[in-house]
């Protein structure tokens, strides 16, 4: 049994209730941890005020950076063991696992490296004054992650904030909470003063739910579904505090009739099946301009039907689905398309010995898909694909633009002019040219457009995000 990890120390739940921790790739039961509550929440808040007043509060951006360092290091060193945490929780292959491991550690060395490199300013003002910006700590920070990429997402979305000086309270998916708590332990071992990192697990609806409306703190980030970002924004809203929110897509492929097919095949196939479709960069929809749409969807048929899923240690393309409701949701969205009579064009294949009672669908891709199905507009969060024709670049744009979302965007095309009206035009907060980056790019600004959220993680823009400004204004006549 985990326990939480709150101001450097273990700690049960105050009623000692726990949640069962299930492997997708087998369905069953291994392990157990703590279901926090709003007392709990309250501690962490209160650990991490504690940090900012103590030890933490007072090191300098150098210290900071330095801690940050030693952890991404710590990581490197704990990789095989944190990757077979990550795999076991989520059911992604090793290799995966593996990757999201060195991102982790990308993320803890690119943001302490960063920590004594943001510097204030000095304005120009009236006579007799000197007017310096200063940039500061936020304060407590939340931050509420899903269980798609347990272990990357407390990199992205905690190391910024911490080499900017705030303390923060973590609240992992209930599914994926063991890689957060082993990080944490492993930060704590590498010199993170207690309370700088507090890690509460349990329901969303009531630690996650506690933790966004909590008053004592200055900030939430949050990723995941649209449904509980909205309600996490409306409850940072009643402080009033400032909260970032990443909400998936419905990210397009868009590949004109003059594009390299030896490149964009093989990139366009991984985009939707890496991670088993549970990517909120995944790319799934393939739109393909109507004189070569046969030739395209037809290569892509191709490499889509040597797809295969396996167990993390079979270490094929995709593993299993998270849960048994994703499971649901993924097939509902299938059988839909099947029902309406839209063409399967291929699928991927389950190996043969994986258990049973695993969480495996099929990737699966469909076309054409007629514009107004939802298979067209809506987050499926699995690795089904949807092929849509267009006539023209015009056509081509409106189609990338008809969706709610705007997260990410390629565009797969040799006109260099055309490569940059297109880009232009989409709606999103990330666009490729003949190429794709679902789930990387540390160093890359990242976040959505419409309703895929606001505000930017990643790169140097997460540091701006997580911290805020003081004007200084002196009078020396
Ligand atoms: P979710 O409910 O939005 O979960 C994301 C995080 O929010 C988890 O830590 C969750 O905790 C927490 N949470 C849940 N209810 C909350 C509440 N009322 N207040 C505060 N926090 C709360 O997403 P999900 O249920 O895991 O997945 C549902 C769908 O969301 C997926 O099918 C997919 O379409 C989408 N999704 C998108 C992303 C993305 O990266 N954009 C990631 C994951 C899922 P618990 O895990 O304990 O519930
Ligand atoms: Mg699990």
């Amino acid at each position: 049994m985990k326990k939480m990890f709150i101001g450097g120390r273990w700690m049960a739940a105050q009623d000692e209730r726990t949640i069962p921790v299930v492997a997708p790739e087998s369905g069953e039961t291994f392990d157990r941890i703590s279901r926090g509550g709003a007392h709990e929440v309250d501690l962490a808040v209160k650990a991490a005020r504690s940090a900012l007043a103590g030890p933490w509060g007072r090191m300098t951006a150098t210290e900071r950076g330095r801690v940050l360092m030693k952890i991404g290091q710590a990581v490197l060193d704990h990789a095989d063991e944190l990757a077979q945490i990550e795999a076991r929780d989520t059911g992604k292959p090793m290799t995966t696992a593996r990757n999201d491991i060195t991102v982790l550690a990308r993320y803890f060395e690119f943001y302490g490296s960063a920590a004594d490199k943001v510097h204030g300013e000095v304005i120009p003002f009236v006579g007799g004054h000197h007017v310096s910006l200063l940039r500061e700590p936020l304060g407590v920070t939340a931050h509420i992650i899903p269980w798609n990429y347990p272990a990357q997402m407390v990199g992205r979305t905690v190391a910024p904030a911490l080499a900017m000086g705030n303390a923060a309270v973590l609240k992992p998916a209930e599914d994926t909470s063991l890689s957060a708590l082993r990080i944490a332990e492993i930060a704590a071992a590498a010199g993170l003063p207690d309370g700088a990192l507090n890690v509460v697990t349990g329901l969303g609806e009531e630690v996650g739910a506690a933790l966004a409306a909590h008053p004592g703190i200055d900030f939430v980030s949050f990723t995941g579904s649209n449904e509980v970002g909205t309600l996490v924004q409306q409850a940072a809203a009643r402080r009033p505090v400032k909260c970032v929110l990443e909400l998936g897509g419905k990210s397009p492929q868009i590949v004109f009739a003059d594009a390299d097919l030896d490149r964009a095949v093989p990139i366009i196939v991984r985009a939707i099946v890496q991670n088993a479709g549970q990517t909120c960069t995944a790319g799934s929809r393939l739109l393909v301009q109507q004189e070569v749409y046969d030739q395209v969807v037809g290569r892509i048929a191709e490499a889509f039907a040597k797809v295969r899923v396996g167990t993390p240690e079979m270490d094929l393309d995709c593993g299993p689905v998270m849960n048994p409701a994703q499971l649901a949701r993924v097939k509902r969205y299938i059988d839909a398309a099947r029902n309406s009579g839209i063409p399967v064009l291929a699928e991927g294949r389950i190996a043969e010995g994986v258990p049973a009672a695993g969480f495996y669908v099929k990737p699966t891709l469909f076309g054409p898909v007629p514009r107004d199905n939802a298979l067209a507009r809506e987050e499926v969060f699995g690795p089904v694909l949807a092929a849509l024709p267009f006539t023209d670049e015009a056509d081509a744009i409106a189609l990338a633009n008809s969706t709610e979302y705007g997260l990410l965007a390629a565009v797969w095309t040799e006109n260099g002019a055309r490569q940059q009206r297109v880009a232009k035009a989409v709606q999103a907060g990330q666009v490729f040219v003949n190429c794709y980056g679902a789930g990387g790019g540390v160093e890359l600004p990242f976040g959505g457009t419409k309703r895929s959220g606001h505000g930017r993680e990643k790169g140097l823009l997460a540091l701006e995000e997580l911290s805020t400004t003081k004007t200084l204004v002196q009078y020396h006549g």
